[in-house]
């Protein structure tokens, strides 16, 4: 397995509930490392280009307004095999779903409400990468 790096975002609704610290310590749990984090606020532009490969999809607009409802927590984690693994503490999508001890089962408060990305490919995971952060925010 090779070492990788995700993007991870904690959504507003759990920045809202102040819940950056006990997913911080969820990801430092799983063996994961920050090497890079900030608070911003979306624009609407910025979060409609952030998913644009969901733009045919019926929820795009509820999801990408949502995103932009407060500050989120932008961070990347790096990792054996981080991008699976960041999916795997996630959960599934919808918190109903998830599995006992995951973020999204234990915080996520419905499929709109989930309070965490995380990159699904190592193809996506550079790109959102590249979206949020600059060679000189990333630690090494
Ligand atoms: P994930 O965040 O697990 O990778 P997706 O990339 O499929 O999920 O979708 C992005 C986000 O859009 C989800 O985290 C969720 O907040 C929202 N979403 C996905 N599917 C639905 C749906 N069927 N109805 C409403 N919102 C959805
Ligand atoms: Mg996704």
């Amino acid at each position: 397995m090779a070492v990788q790096q995700t993007l991870s975002i904690i959504k507003p609704d759990a920045v809202r509930r102040n819940l950056i610290g006990k997913i911080n310590s969820k990801i430092e749990e799983s063996g994961l490392k920050i090497i890079a984090q900030k608070m911003i606020r979306l624009t609407k532009e910025q979060s409609q280009a952030f998913y644009i490969v969901h733009a045919e999809r019926s929820f795009y607009e509820d999801l990408c307004n949502n995103m932009t409802l407060g500050p989120i927590v932008v961070q990347i984690l790096e990792g054996e095999n981080a991008i699976q693994l960041y999916r795997d503490i996630m959960g599934v999508t919808n918190p109903s779903n998830a599995a006992p001890g995951t973020i999204r089962y234990e915080y996520g408060e419905s499929i709109d409400f989930n309070s965490v990305h995380g990159s699904d490919s190592l193809e996506t995971s550079c790109t959102e990468i590249t979206f949020f952060f600059s060679q000189i925010e990333i630690f090494r």
